[in-house]
């Protein structure tokens, strides 16, 4: 059980894909922190209700925002509708939303590798821009990209995966020098092997490979990285950015 300081009172956080997985994790961190939080959904609105109502027993301020966040327009209308949720804040975005279209390189169709490349990579770039400016004028902000281990080390049948998250990686070091002078952090979380409904598709003797390279011996937990997401995005990260926090229970370090 890990304690829940205070640390995001009056701030508001704007977390994309956040009707399950990682991101509902973090939108409830951060709403247990103090947080108000925009629960951000592409498709699955009852879903995305189910994480508002969760964010909201901590006493929180919540709402849900449908945006595919890989086209420009509802990019913008995202962070729009976030500031006007915020009465014209926006302290804090993590950009989560991400898909997996695995496959060989060989057999990967440009289908598979557009589709990851244009929600995990430019998704981030398009919402990240458009927070810029109000995180600029509020002379202040957070930002949190969700990369993955695979961005860090690669993995095979992911070519498509660890380009973008790499390219996030990159990305979140090229915002942090940007906005620094603004008083805007960018970093990254690269995360292990965390069961949600991204990964449940993996095959077992994959997860059980992936275990046996984890020093830890457990997979991670999705409050195991949301704790991760908190604390960047708090007032303790306040010298820290450009940084990638693998949380992978030490197998890339192994
Ligand atoms: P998940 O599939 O449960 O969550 C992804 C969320 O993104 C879903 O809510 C989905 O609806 C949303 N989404 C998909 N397309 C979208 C779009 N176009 N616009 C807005 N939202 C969209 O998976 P998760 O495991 O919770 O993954 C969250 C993030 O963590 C992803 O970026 C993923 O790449 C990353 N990650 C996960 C793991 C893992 O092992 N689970 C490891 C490393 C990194």
């Amino acid at each position: 059980m890990t304690t829940t300081v205070r640390r995001l009172e009056g701030k508001v956080a704007l977390v994309t894909g956040s009707a399950r997985g990682i991101g509902r994790a973090t939108a409830v961190r951060l709403a247990r922190e103090g947080a108000s939080v925009v629960v951000n959904y592409k498709g699955n609105e009852a879903a995305a209700k189910e994480a508002a109502r969760l964010v909201g027993e901590s006493g929180a301020k919540a709402t849900t925002v449908q945006a595919d966040v890989s086209i420009p327009e509802d990019a913008d209308r995202l962070v729009k509708q976030a500031l006007e949720f915020g009465g014209g804040r926006l302290d804090i975005l993590v950009n989560n939303a991400g898909i997996t279209r695995d496959n060989l390189l060989i057999r990967m169709s440009l289908e598979e590798w557009d589709a990851v490349l244009n929600l995990n990579l430019r998704g981030a770039f398009l919402v990240t821009k458009a927070a810029m400016r109000p995180m600029m004028k509020q002379r202040g902000g957070r930002v949190v990209n969700i990369a993955s281990i695979a961005g860090v080390m690669g993995n095979a049948g992911q070519a498509n995966y660890a380009a973008a998250k790499a390219g996030l990686i990159a990305f979140t070091k090229t915002v942090a020098r940007e906005m620094a002078s603004r008083n805007i952090t960018a970093n990254a979380v690269a995360p292990g092997l965390i069961p949600t409904e991204l990964t449940a598709p993996l095959p077992q003797a994959v997860k059980d490979a992936m275990l046996a390279q984890t020093p830890l011996g457990r997979f991670g937990t999705v409050e195991d990285v949301a704790n991760v997401v908190a604390f960047l995005a708090s007032d303790d990260a306040a010298y820290v950015t450009g940084q990638v926090i693998v949380v992978d229970g030490g197998m890339v370090t192994a």
